[in-house]
Parts: C-alpha cells; sequence; structure tokens
C-alpha cells in the first residue's frame, strides 16, 4: 500500500499538482518572467531579421517589377505587416518582464512597455488593411480572397495580439500601484503571449503546408519550397519555455495544441502528413513535455531553497513573525513612505510581565508556545503594522500612533486571560515617531529605554512614553558606553573615598572607594548617571577594573610614602560576574601594585545573588582562597532573602540605608535592625550600617553591637588628596586595628 502511496505522491510532485506557497509561486513566476525576457528578445531579433529579408526578398524586386501595379505602402506593408506586428508585441512583452521584475515602483520599463503597447495597438487596428491587401495581391494573382482557415487563423492572430496589449496595459497599471493580483495578471500576460506565439506557428505552418504552386503545364501543385512545420514546432519549444509554472498546464495546452495541429493538417487536401514523420512529431512532443517536467522541478527545489534561506533571514524562528533585521529594513521603508513621519506612528517595546515564572512552570516547549500565542494577540490588535519579537519576551510593534493605549489595554487583558495561575500581562515603552529618517534600531531603543524607565518606577500603568528627560538621560547613557574607554584612558574615571569607622570608638578604619567620573564635557556625574548604562551595556567590568587599579595604586603610593594605610573596599557589578574573571583581575592588579590582599574588600551587591548562583558562589570561595574578604552590599534594599545569608560565604553584611529611613521613633525599625545584626553575628558575620547621618542613629547602632558606620555623618566620599590631607590634618582619629 505505501508503495503507491508514494507513487501517487510522486506523481503529484512531478505534475506540480501540489499546492504552493505564495513564495514559491512568486519565485515560479519570477523564474518565467526572466525566460519571457530572453524569449521576446529572440522574437525581436528574428522578426528584424523577417523584415529585411522579405524586403530584400520581395518587396525591392516588387518594386522595380512595372507589371505590379501597387503604391510602395502597399507592397511593403503586403509583405511585412505581420513581422512588425510580432516585432512589437516581442519589445512589449520585454519591456514588461523588466517592469514586472523591477522593484521600484517608477520605473521607466512602464512608460516603454506603454509606448511599445500602443504600436502594437496601431498595427493591430490595422487589421482591414492586411485583408484588403492580401485579398488584391491575390486577386492580381489569380487566386480567391481570403477565406476558411487561413481567414481565422488570421484573425485569431490579431485578436490575441489585442487581448494581450489589453492585458498587457492593465497588469502595468496594476504593477504601478502595486496592486495584490499581479501574479495572476503577469500569468494571464504570459499566457496570451504564448498563445499568439502558437496561433503565429500555426498559421505560418499551416500556410507552408497547404501551399500551392503552379506548374509549367498550369496544373496547380503543392508549394515546392515547403520547409516543413519548423515554424510551429520552433514556436511550441516557446510556449513549452513559458509553461513552466505547471507541468500538467504545459502538457495539457502542447497536447491540445499538438493534437489540434494535427488534426487541422488533416484536413489539408494538397499535402499528405509523412507518415513516418508522425513518430517524430510524438517524439517531439513528448521530449518537449519531458523538458518543461525537469525544468519544472528543478525550479521548484530551487525555490524551497530559496524559501527556507529567506525564511531563516527575515522570520523569527519561535513565533513566526519578522525578524528584528527586517522589521527594520521594513521600518525604514515605512518611514520614507511618509505617511508615518513625525508624530503619526510609534515604536512600542513590549515586555511580558510573569513570563519567567510561566516558562519555569510550565517548560521550555509551553512557554514557546506561549510566545507564539502572545505574537498572535500582539498580531490580531495591531492590525496593519510590522511586528517582530527581539529577544526572549520582548516584542515591538511599529504602528500608528492614534488609538494606541487602547490596544495595548486589549494585549494586556488577552495575555493575562491565557493563564489566571500565574500573573501574566504586559508593559509597554513607546517612542513617538520625530522625523522620516530615524533609524528603526535607535528609536526601538529609545522604546525599550522608556519601558526600562517604567520597570524601574515599579507601576502598574501600562505605557510609558520617550520624553524630553528620558532623550537626555538616553544621550547621556550613549555618550558614557560609547566613551568609558577614553574615559578610562585619560584618567576621567577615578575613586572616591568614603570614612568608614568602628561603632565602638567612631576611629577610622577603612573605606568605601565610589566611582566618580569627572567629565570635560558634561564635568562631574556619579555613579547613578553611568553605572547603569555601562552596565545595560556589558561594559561596567572596564570602570570596576579600573576604579580597582586605582585604589591599588592609591594604597602603593602610601605605602611607599609611609602615609597611613587602610583597606579599601570595592564594588563589583553583578554584570561582571558572567563576563570576566573577577578573581582573577583582582588578583593580578594585587600582585602589579604589590598590595597585601587584605587590604582589599570586594562588596557584592544582594541582586547580584538572584544570578548565576553557581558562578557567584565559587568566585567568593577563590576569592576567600586568594586572602579577599567579601561583602554583602545593600542587604535590605531589594527582596531580601535569609537564604542569601545561609547560601553564600559573606564576612561582612552591609545593612542598606533603607533600614534607617523614618528611623526616628520607628520601634519596628530598630527592632529589627537589632535582630538582622544578632542573626548576623550568630552565623558569624560581621555587620556594617551605611547611610549613618545623625548622632542618634549612630548610638542607636553602637548599643546595637553593628561593628562599622558608613555615612555622611563621618564623611561624605572624597577625592584621595582631599581626603589625604584630611587625615593628615588629623581630622580623622586612625584605628591601631583595621581587620576586626
Ligand atoms: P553603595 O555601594 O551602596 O554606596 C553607597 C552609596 O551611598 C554612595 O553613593 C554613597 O555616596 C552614598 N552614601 C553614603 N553615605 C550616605 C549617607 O549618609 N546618606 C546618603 N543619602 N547617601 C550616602 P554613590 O557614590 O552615588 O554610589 C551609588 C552606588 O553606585 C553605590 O552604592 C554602588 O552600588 C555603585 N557604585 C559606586 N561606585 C562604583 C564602582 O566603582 N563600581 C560599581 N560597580 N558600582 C559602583
Ligand atoms: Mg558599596
Ligand atoms: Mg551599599
Amino acid at each position: 500500500m505505501e508503495i503507491f502511496s508514494r507513487i501517487w505522491n510522486s506523481f503529484l510532485n512531478i505534475f506540480g499538482f501540489r499546492k504552493n506557497s505564495k513564495y514559491v509561486k512568486g519565485y515560479l513566476n519570477e523564474a518565467n518572467m526572466r525566460s519571457a525576457i530572453y524569449m521576446s528578445s529572440v522574437i525581436f531579433i528574428l522578426e528584424v531579421w523577417l523584415v529585411i529579408r522579405q524586403t530584400d526578398k520581395y518587396v525591392i524586386d516588387r518594386l522595380h517589377n512595372e507589371a505590379y501595379s501597387y503604391g510602395p505602402f502597399q507592397v511593403f506593408y503586403s509583405f511585412t505587416s505581420i513581422y512588425f506586428l510580432l516585432m512589437f508585441f516581442g519589445v512589449t512583452m520585454f519591456f514588461y518582464s523588466l517592469l514586472y521584475l523591477s522593484r521600484k515602483k517608477q520605473s521607466r520599463s512602464f512608460i516603454a512597455t506603454l509606448i511599445s503597447a500602443g504600436i502594437t495597438l496601431v498595427l493591430c487596428c490595422l487589421f482591414p488593411l492586411e485583408i484588403i491587401f492580401t485579398n488584391s495581391y491575390n486577386a492580381n494573382k489569380g487566386r480567391d480572397p481570403l477565406s476558411g482557415i487561413p481567414l481565422i487563423l488570421l484573425i485569431a492572430l490579431y485578436a490575441s495580439v489585442l487581448l494581450f496589449i489589453i492585458a498587457i496595459v492593465i497588469a502595468s497599471f496594476h504593477k504601478r500601484k502595486g496592486g495584490e493580483n499581479q501574479v495572476i495578471l503577469s500569468v494571464l500576460v504570459i499566457s496570451l503571449f504564448a498563445l499568439t506565439c502558437l496561433v503565429f506557428g500555426v498559421k505560418v505552418s499551416y500556410a507552408d503546408f497547404s501551399g500551392t504552386a503552379v506548374d509549367s503545364g498550369g496544373n496547380i501543385i503543392p508549394n515546392p519550397d515547403y520547409k516543413g512545420i519548423i515554424c510551429f514546432l520552433m514556436m511550441s519549444i516557446y510556449i513549452g519555455c513559458l509553461l513552466i509554472w505547471k507541468p500538467y498546464v504545459s502538457v495539457g495546452i502542447l497536447g491540445a495544441i499538438f493534437l489540434g495541429f494535427y488534426e487541422l493538417l488533416k484536413t489539408v487536401t494538397i499535402r499528405k502528413f509523412p507518415e513516418g514523420d508522425e513518430i517524430n512529431y510524438i517524439t517531439f512532443f513528448i521530449s518537449l513535455t519531458m523538458i518543461c517536467i525537469s525544468i519544472f522541478n528543478q525550479r521548484i527545489s530551487e525555490a524551497r531553497k530559496d524559501e527556507e534561506l529567506v525564511d531563516l533571514a527575515t522570520k523569527d524562528k519561535i513565533t513566526g513573525l519578522l525578524s528584528f533585521e527586517y522589521f527594520s529594513v521594513l521600518a525604514k521603508e515605512k518611514m520614507l513612505e511618509g505617511n508615518m513621519g513625525s508624530g503619526e506612528g510609534i515604536y512600542l517595546f513590549i515586555n511580558i510581565l510573569g513570563f519567567k515564572i510561566y516558562n519555569e512552570k510550565k517548560g521550555f516547549e509551553e512557554g514557546n508556545q506561549f510566545l507564539r500565542e502572545t505574537g498572535a494577540i500582539i498580531t490580531e490588535c495591531f492590525p496593519d503594522s510590522l511586528i517582530t519579537r527581539q529577544s526572549d519576551d520582548h516584542f515591538v510593534v511599529f504602528t500608528k500612533f492614534e488609538g494606541v493605549e487602547e490596544k495595548i489595554e486589549k494585549v494586556n487583558v488577552m495575555v493575562g486571560a491565557k493563564d489566571p495561575d500565574v500573573r501574566l500581562g504586559i508593559q509597554a515603552g513607546g517612542n513617538v515617531t520625530v522625523e522620516s529618517g530615524e533609524k528603526p534600531r535607535i528609536c526601538v531603543d529609545k522604546a525599550r529605554y522608556a519601558y526600562v524607565h517604567l520597570k524601574q518606577k515599579k507601576t502598574t500603568q501600562l505605557l510609558a512614553l520617550y520624553d524630553k528627560k528620558m532623550h537626555d538621560n538616553y544621550l547621556m547613557a550613549q555618550y558614557v558606553v560609547t566613551h568609558i574607554d577614553e574615559a578610562v584612558e585619560k584618567g576621567y574615571v577615578k575613586p572616591y573615598y568614603q570614612p568608614v569607622v568602628w561603632s565602638k570608638g567612631r576611629t577610622l578604619c577603612g573605606m568605601e572607594a565610589l566611582a566618580r567620573w569627572i567629565d570635560p564635557q558634561y564635568g562631574f556625574l556619579s555613579p547613578g548617571q553611568f553605572i547603569p548604562a555601562l552596565e545595560n551595556a556589558s561594559t561596567i567590568y572596564k570602570l570596576d577594573a579600573e576604579i580597582l587599579r586605582l585604589v591599588c595604586q592609591d594604597i602603593r603610593h602610601n605605602m611607599d610614602n609611609g602615609l597611613p594605610v587602610l583597606p579599601v573596599s570595592i564594588n563589583f557589578s553583578r554584570a561582571d560576574f558572567g563576563l570576566v574573571d573577577i578573581v582573577d583581575i583582582v588578583s593580578k592588579t594585587v600582585e602589579e601594585y604589590q598590595v597585601p590582599p587584605y587590604l582589599i574588600h570586594i562588596e557584592i551587591t544582594e541582586s547580584a545573588l538572584t544570578d548565576e548562583e553557581s558562578i557567584l558562589k565559587d568566585t567568593i570561595k577563590r576569592l576567600h582562597d586568594n586572602g579577599f574578604a567579601t561583602w554583602l552590599d545593600d542587604f535590605g534594599s531589594g527582596y531580601s532573602s535569609f537564604n542569601v545569608l545561609k547560601d553564600f560565604e559573606f564576612d561582612v553584611l552591609k545593612l542598606d540605608m533603607a533600614f534607617l529611613t523614618g528611623f526616628n521613633g520607628n520601634e519596628k525599625a530598630k527592632a529589627l535592625i537589632k535582630s538582622v545584626i544578632s542573626m548576623a553575628d550568630q552565623i558569624g558575620m560581621k555587620t556594617l550600617c551605611e547611610g549613618v547621618e545623625t548622632m542618634e542613629q549612630a548610638a542607636f547602632l553602637e548599643s546595637a553591637d553593628c561593628g562599622r558606620l558608613q555615612g555622611y555623618l563621618y564623611g561624605k566620599p572624597l577625592s584621595y588628596e582631599a581626603m589625604l590631607e584630611k587625615i593628615k590634618k588629623g581630622e580623622f582619629k586612625l584605628s591601631n586595628d583595621v581587620l576586626n
């Protein structure tokens, strides 16, 4: 049974019965159009040659023959009319094929097609002259006027050319308008082109086959110049080449034509089809259809491969939406078209809320399915828009600004309804278009920026639009990212030092190095202005490594000059961990400046611990092995989990200043701080409280047994020189023991 179904499938494939995708159809059609360029060029050259030949062979001779009483136009026209007709018919097809294949809307081929179609139409309208002249020629020769099959074939030829011209004019205007029926119209044009070629072949070969002459005895004999049915066969090859889009169509049409022509020749009484040639005739037909089939199958496989490649480049694998690259190309075109310009269009960066949880709960496959469904929802809510998935659960839409908020709300509701157990929804950043020349990539980046802004605000608002303030921040972020290397190289980046004191005795026991960027253009920049941008660009490690180097340099300088030496804690960003080997960087820098490891503390923020756990654990362990203390920064600022304290081996716990906000009179805050400190103590961690601003806070923290204090009460971050100056002046009491 299986063998039969295989044979049946091969049959369907070979003869083109399978349905093809729109892309494959377009590909085949374009291939046919390219063939049409060659075929029409050949027709043109052939007809030019025939006009010259006819003029040379008959026209000149007849014009000098006095027995001939016609005017020059009549003689010329009688012998060349059909060839001129076909010549311009070929030219029209040639230009139309160029027009069809042209990607430009304003193509010169459009004008050229119309002009040549016009000339062909005029030649068609001269049809009555053709009849009058032929009949008068026949009368002169003592022959009957045109009638029967020759007349029908002549009318058919002109009618076919006329239909072809009408079709080509309609198709050309349609193409110019960018209409949707281009493929169908072009198939119609090609079919009429093929039909005309065939009718011409049949007409010429029939005339030749049935042609007569008068012998010396005055008897009517078959035309002795008979060349066989070459013209018909040649024209069959022509249409064979043009009918390659469906083998069953080629076989059908060619079969009908061959049979019809054979039947037509049988009506001729003066000459019989040579019997042996019937075999050749059939063989020719079979070979021709085989060639059509084989070319078709080759083109189909090329088309499918091509389609796969195009899919890869233009579609997102998971959702089937546009790929981001292709989206950018189309968005650029759309903006240049002019109806999405200033204020009319908007780029949306949409993030799915709760997707991570959904993915973890349901698994990878269902996660992908959910992304596909979300893509479909967005497509439904934003018709006539460009939609892509930029990465993970981030979608980007380029659409009309009007009504955008309602559409976002609709998407939010529909996405939210997908799974009642997980809180799903969307939030978006929008960037309204300003001018048509903007690069889509940058527009999307700004929309994303607006979204990040919304995310940081932690609101339930669905859409935030990119505004002037964000624009300034965006420019600053761009500046920072593109200038970090220069800033490091030219020394714009510097550590500022903030004192850390023992809570018992308030003697200076260390400092925290906090980065500052003193820029020649923007002036003094604080971390909030450059750290998030560098983290997003994954280049924060450059800054961190430089701060570490400068700190080591300063310590070395103090050691070499007999100045006080204190441990310094250095901040490392969460973004560093996956990117570079922090342990390696720290060890090498410390070695380069010959700084003992106990003088360097590594601060890691609490939020970093939610990322790659194993990398972090390993890093902390290796830092310990190399003699560096690790401090847990900002504890209590985010969603603190006590598991963090259990799972990671930190030496010091830095309580975030959030613990101290609203401290005055807040007994709960005090109780909380006390218990966190005591718990840290029980698990062998030392404590430091940041943001200490008042004496009361300090006194309370001391009573709660917090080890170290840091805050404006003891000093703001200062440059190395300023800090050294203060120490030299004796403004800080240095501790004898900086380690406990
Ligand atoms: P952080 O590590 O928690 O640093 C403490 C921040 O609190 C510093 O802000 C400091 O100036 C500020 N501060 C200290 N005492 C007080 C106080 O009594 N009251 C108030 N209101 N603020 C106080 P800064 O310098 O703006 O740094 C902000 C954050 O930027 C730092 O928080 C740290 O996470 C990050 N950062 C700073 N320098 C670097 C660096 O070199 N690398 C990395 N990756 N991050 C850095
Ligand atoms: Mg810190
Ligand atoms: Mg901190």
